[in-house]
């Protein structure tokens, strides 16, 4: 299986030869052709959903923008250039080592690889001693949630090739400082691996501990505390559901040249843009446009643009969307106005096109996190329901054409019971299973949502009816066979299901009522089963 589509190894070859152009030229140009090209990389491993890559860019980037400067500062200086050559040596090695095939040390689940598509890299390396109960307990619970987890022995050499996702280390000691050898194979590892995210386990809270496994190499310092739910839970999160709309800029501007250029450079960089040259269009274009940021001019024909984003900020799904100045000058006093009307950031026009992506990038991150926040269930880090079932609208005007979308309801069966038996708190750990198990098997467009307590909507895009069965009977065996923790043991859950599809059904409200009645047939029958609403 190949992890990284072609397309993606030909932008790192672009980018490997603007490097070398670079290197031959030494212009500014070329530097700047360099950076873009990293930026598209970056991006495009981040849908990929390949942390540790993405963070190696953008170090790079990071480095490249420190060195930016202007005409006159390039060619950068030999120990400069050494250093990107570094960075970008061991992204590249680590990008064509994602192409070919890893192959496993200790493969345990030797279940055929899933359609094209369907995978995401699940290698997981855990370090520690022989029997350790931890690795044991980490590893069933890998497993069932579709990760390919390895034994590795402290100090142990690795002649296999392997490209693991994440490596957790499990010191011998718990909550002690890490002994020198274990911050020196981690630092060995480190090397070997540079794309994958490093845990290390019952780290003591100690600041010069986690400081010395941090130069070492590890991303996470997972506290005593934590259980081993915790840890499994930050793994999920590494292959996480993102979403995938296109960023959105309005650009409130009157200079039609000024308008070109942002346009332009915003399009380099994969987000989407609008300009309105009449700030009197904004609150229309805002309604209809739903930008995640608006490039605003300081001084437009009608009013200024202080003026327009205190009228924006009347409207109350526009009080924290947020607003970036485009100003020629440096008026302090309308800077000083601007500010305190949470205008947040002023760039100065012609707007260095890298650093005009950077900050819009950056602003978009943020006020997205910040949306998400209203919009995610706390238990389950899933969309809530009301999200959700805005979200299949969205799929259902994108799948249209073809019909082809699954749309699943599932609920957990007699789950009074488990609550009744074994309390409140093990009653959400089994949701959250849920959950994660749902996260682990479906793709980054596919739609989960914690529709109410536990039950679950899931949409699949692309996907007929009988795929859709066959993928949630898959899931439904694995949860069934999936161990919970509970004071005196462990005990096991099932769920049912209904599955409807956008070939029958054409609304939104009818998909979820095909499968919710899909679904009380599921219960009726005995349970632990999935049942199609096809017609
Ligand atoms: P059935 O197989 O028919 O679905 O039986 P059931 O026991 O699951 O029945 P029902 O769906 O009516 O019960 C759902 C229960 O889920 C009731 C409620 O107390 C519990 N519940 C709802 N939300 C949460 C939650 O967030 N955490 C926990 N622990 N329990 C919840
Ligand atoms: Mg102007
Ligand atoms: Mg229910
Ligand atoms: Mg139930």
């Amino acid at each position: 299986m190949s992890a990284i589509p072609h397309a993606v190894i030909a932008l790192a070859e672009t980018l490997e030869r603007r490097w070398k152009q670079y290197l031959h030229s030494g212009n500014f140009d070329a530097f700047v052709e360099f950076t873009l090209s990293l930026n598209g990389l970056t991006e495009q491993l981040d849908r990929l959903s390949l942390p540790g890559l993405v963070r190696a860019c953008q170090e790079l980037e990071n480095l490249a923008l420190t060195l930016f400067g202007g005409d006159n500062t390039h060619p950068i200086g030999p120990e400069d250039s050494d250093a990107i050559q570094r960075q970008l040596t061991v992204i590249l090695r680590e990008l064509h080592r994602h192409e070919t095939p890893a192959v496993a040390l200790r493969q345990t689940d030797q279940e055929e690889p899933q359609a094209e598509g369907w995978n995401r890299p699940r290698d997981v390396l855990i370090v520690s001693r022989p029997a350790h109960p931890w690795t044991a307990s980490l590893f069933e619970q890998l497993q069932f949630f579709g990760f390919h987890p390895h034994e590795v022995r402290w100090e142990q050499e690795l002649e296999a090739e392997i490209m693991p996702l994440a490596v957790i280390f499990v010191p011998d000691q718990e909550g002690l400082h890490y002994p020198n050898e274990a911050i020196a194979y981690i630092s060995k590892l480190r090397k070997e691996f540079s794309a994958s995210f490093f845990y290390c386990l019952s780290v003591p809270s100690i600041l010069e501990s986690i400081v010395h496994l941090q130069r070492a190499g590890a991303d996470a310092c997972v506290p005593v505390s934590d259980k081993v739910s915790d840890v499994l839970s930050r793994i999920l999160d590494l292959v996480q559901t993102k979403e995938q709309t296109v960023p959105r800029v309005l650009v409130v501007e009157d200079s039609a040249t000024a308008v070109a250029h942002i346009r332009r450079s915003l399009s380099q960089h994969g987000i989407d843009s609008r300009a309105i040259g009449d700030p009197r269009f904004m609150l229309e274009a805002a309604v209809d446009y739903r930008p995640d940021v608006i490039l605003m001019d300081m001084y437009m024909p009608f009013c200024t643009g202080v003026e327009v984003t205190r009228a924006l900020r009347q409207l109350p799904e526009y009080q924290s969307v947020p607003v970036v100045y485009l100003s020629s000058e440096t008026d302090i006093a309308q800077q000083v106005e601007a500010l305190r009307l949470g205008g947040d950031q002023f760039l100065t026009k012609p707007v260095n096109p890298i650093v005009l992506a950077a900050v819009v990038k950056t602003k978009i991150d943020r006020y997205r996190d910040m949306m998400r926040s209203g919009r995610l269930d706390s238990l389950t880090g899933l969309l809530n329901h009301t999200a959700a079932k805005n979200r299949l609208e969205v799929m259902i005007k994108s799948a249209e054409p073809t019909g082809l979308l699954a749309v699943a309801m599932i609920d957990i069966d007699r789950f009074k019971s488990v609550n009744d038996t074994w309390g409140h708190p093990v009653g959400d750990q089994v949701i959250r299973s849920l959950a994660w198990l749902l996260r682990g098997r479906l793709r980054s467009s596919d739609l989960i949502g914690r529709y109410g307590g536990e039950e679950f909507l899931v949409a699949l895009s692309g996907v007929d009816i009988e795929k859709g069965v066959a993928m949630l009977n898959r899931i439904r065996e694995d949860f069934s066979a999936l161990p919970h923790a509970h004071a005196h043991g462990t005990l096991r859950c099932s769920f049912s299901c209904g599955v409807s599809s956008l070939a029958d059904y054409s609304s939104g409200s009818a998909l979820i009522e095909a499968a919710d009645n899909a679904l009380l047939e599921a219960k009726r029958s005995g349970r632990n089963r999935v049942i199609s609403a096809a017609l």
